[in-house]
């Protein structure tokens, strides 16, 4: 099977994926708007094992994360300066794709048992939080690795139209 491929802007970093990424990460927080301007990161996660560059080097950049206080990288082009994928301190064995650079989107599904929504409440007016799919108002997970309570919509809805509970 061919797996995934994507690349930066201009083409000089290019990478390829074995396999398919083990889950999807929609993430509407602040952190993901600003790295990638808009106002939500798509992000397929899969094993680093999988992952392997297939042209050029990318450079990267640490954020130290404010929830979890843990290093996240981000592996950027220096001649574009697009963000390609990030790498984590907490998650040594799994890389995150920035899910706009796949050469093919498509082939990247939202399949309600392995992608999740997530950080909702942070999400700009006029995101769409999808029907089907479970969606958090905040984290996925709590610090102490357990889940959130996770709610899933009939309908796809604005996000201006959702009330939070409690
Ligand atoms: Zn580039
Ligand atoms: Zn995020």
């Amino acid at each position: 099977m061919a797996g995934l491929t994507g690349r930066c802007l201009c083409g000089a970093v290019a990478y390829g994926l074995t396999g398919k990424p083990a889950r999807t990460t929609i993430c509407c927080c602040r952190f993901c708007q600003r790295a990638t301007g808009g106002a939500q990161l798509i992000l397929p996660v899969a094993p680093m094992s999988d992952f392997h560059l297939t042209r050029g080097g990318a450079a990267s950049y640490t954020h130290v994360s404010e929830g979890s206080g843990k290093a996240v990288h981000l592996h950027f082009c220096r001649d574009c300066s697009t963000r390609l994928y990030m790498t984590y301190a907490r998650w040594p064995d799994m890389v995150g794709l920035f899910g706009g650079t796949l050469d093919n989107p498509t082939v990247v599904r939202f399949d309600p048992t392995t992608t999740k929504q997530i950080f909702v409440s942070s999400a700009r007016p006029g995101t769409v939080v999808l029907a089907t799919i479970p969606a958090c108002w905040d984290h996925a997970a709590r610090r102490d690795g357990q889940p959130e309570q996770a709610f899933i919509l009939d309908r796809s809805t604005v996000v201006d139209e959702l009330e939070r509970p409690g």
